[in-house]
């Protein structure tokens, strides 16, 4: 498994290869644009020749890019619509650019609306922004099911990927907070075994593509979003363990997107306890 953390590519892209390193990551994920507005993100010729630099010999070893909260693949309006497209699109090619493992997407919300037809609505978003790129996985993240979100279960995103035209280079992202959130009881090893087989069923394993290790502020089936440190929430030192020694998720990038202990961001330490935990 590939631990590492959520670092900033403020700089370009080869600074988040070097905050990658000095929190000891495996793996990293960024933004590619910035998460406060609609405006597309992507690299220069230098930026990537500095970022594959980096990348060579480094402890780092696959980055992830989180496409941006404000797209709704399932929006009904327009406009949105367009913005989402244009966004995710970008993630995508910035994606076949750094030769990311993935870019991680929260499927989209149906609001106040059906789901059937919302679900319909992001899959053609979500096939349009494929066919601008090349070869750059999308992995559709389960999401903690508050209000309308879409990708709630894993049968919701086996629909998603059906709609979006089920090219193997779509593929699912657990997050661990998010499952248990979702009603997923990720608590115990026993537990976590139980999910990871309902996911083979439903979507089968060659459909995971990434992982999030978050412990969760809120109980299980709270449909709540609330990150807390490893250790410190619902699912607790056990339950964190569990996740990062299920053997069926070996050799995935895990990503922790922790709030830190002063609000920043996981630091170095956490990043080192997650892979204590994970060897021992
Ligand atoms: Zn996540
Ligand atoms: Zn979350």
């Amino acid at each position: 498994m590939l631990i590492g953390c959520h670092v900033s590519p403020a700089g370009g892209p080869h600074k988040a290869v070097e905050r990658g390193e000095e929190r000891g990551c495996k793996a990293i994920q960024i933004f590619n644009q910035s998460p406060r507005g609609w405006k597309p993100g992507s690299y220069n010729e230098e930026q990537l020749a500095k970022f594959h630099a980096a990348m060579e010999g480094s402890s780092v070893e696959a980055v992830l890019i989180h496409a941006i909260y404000l797209n709704n693949a399932a929006s009904e309006d327009a406009e949105i619509q367009a913005k989402t497209l244009a966004s995710l699109g970008m993630s995508l090619k910035v994606g076949d650019d750094l030769g990311a493992a993935g870019v991680v997407l929260h499927p989209g919300s149906a609001l106040k609306g059906e789901v059937p037809p919302a679900i319909k609505r992001a899959g053609a978003i979500i096939g349009e922004a494929l066919a601008q790129s090349e070869s750059c996985p999308l992995h559709l993240e389960i999401t903690a099911g508050a209000g309308g979100t879409l990708g709630r279960t894993f049968a919701e995103l086996a629909e998603l990927i059906d709609a979006a035209g089920g090219s193997p280079r779509l593929g699912v992202c657990l997050d661990s907070c998010h499952l248990l959130a979702s009603g997923y009881d990720v608590r115990t090893p026993e537990g976590v075994a139980k999910v990871v087989d309902e996911l083979d069923r439903e979507l089968g394993l060659d459909r995971l593509g990434s992982l999030h290790l978050n412990d969760s502020q809120f109980p299980l089936g709270s449909n709540k979003d609330r990150h807390a440190d490893i250790g410190q929430g619902e699912l607790g030192e056990v339950g964190c363990q569990a996740f990062l020694q299920e053997e069926r998720f070996q050799g995935l990038p895990c990503v922790l997107e922790t709030p830190g202990p002063d609000g920043k961001g996981t630091p170095a330490e956490e990043v080192a306890y997650a892979q204590r935990l994970h060897a021992g």
